[in-house]
């Protein structure tokens, strides 16, 4: 009884050290607990994962995805604060993924270089993922994990550290043995706006987001659904969305693309 008592104050405590934080391009506020040092477990994870997988040398693919990547982060501004930039990628020819950690740190996999054709296609991806990470949506999930797991989660994984790096993993939408979590569709949606702003606002045609999902679904359609497909629902919704809010990504496309 005590001990629950004790466990309902350190929940108590925690929500207290909760704050808001406000979405960029959203605007949307949402509630988020500190759990631990976002950019350093970003950076952490990022380097693990570059042990594990195969890095591309293909110079041309490298160069293609890092040039594509700084005029995002060019874009993101100081919506990420303390971002120590990376783009790697990844040779994983079936591999139909792409992944973004908080810190900067953008993975892609060749299997997805091979299906987005031009570098618009690969803005959007690019976009999607970073807007992910600029949203919080990592964080947000974890609050709501903590929330949801009670007090006794937080315990444990602040006393072990391989727990609080599952936690974090699994925040990010990556499982610690591989794969990929479903982010929720309130946050799917959200990275789908904030993605084709980041796009138009480094100069690449948002319209290209209805393309490649499109592409994306009819890969999908088949027997062998790539796992990053696997967690973005609904195309047609997306599609309609995607469409609405274009007339406001073509404004900053229009203006952007002067300046490149
Ligand atoms: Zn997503």
């Amino acid at each position: 009884m005590r001990k629950r008592c004790l466990n309902l104050s350190l929940l108590a405590l925690l929500l207290l050290l909760g704050g808001c934080y406000t979405v960029p391009e959203t605007g949307r506020s949402s509630f988020i607990i500190p759990l631990g040092d976002d950019v350093a477990m970003g950076a952490a994870a990022f380097a693990e994962i570059k042990t594990k997988e195969k890095i591309s040398a293909d110079p041309v693919a490298n160069d293609r995805v890092r040039r594509i990547g700084q005029r995002i982060a060019t874009a993101v501004g100081d919506a990420l604060p303390g971002a120590k930039w990376e783009f790697v990628v990844f040779d994983a020819p079936k591999t139909v993924n792409a992944f973004a950690l908080p810190g900067g740190k953008v993975g892609i996999y060749t299997g997805l270089l091979m299906l987005a054709e031009s570098d618009d296609e690969i803005a959007i991806v690019m976009g999607h993922e970073i807007g992910h990470v600029t949203a919080r949506h990592g964080a947000e999930r974890m609050t709501d994990g903590v929330i949801v797991a009670g007090v006794g989660l937080v315990l444990d994984s602040a006393t072990k550290d391989s727990k609080n790096h599952d936690l974090f993993l699994a925040g990010y939408g990556l499982a610690a043995g591989g794969g990929m979590l479903a982010f929720s569709r309130k946050h799917e949606s959200e990275a789908d706006f904030i993605g084709i702003r980041y796009a138009a606002k480094a100069g690449y045609d948002p319209r290209a987001a209805i393309t490649f999902w499109q592409k994306m679904a009819k890969e999908g359609s088949g027997p062998k659904m790539p796992a990053f497909l696997s967690t973005h629902p609904s195309h047609d919704r997306r599609i309609a969305d995607l469409q609405a809010w274009m007339p406001e990504a073509m404004k900053l496309y229009e203006k952007a693309r002067s300046r490149y």
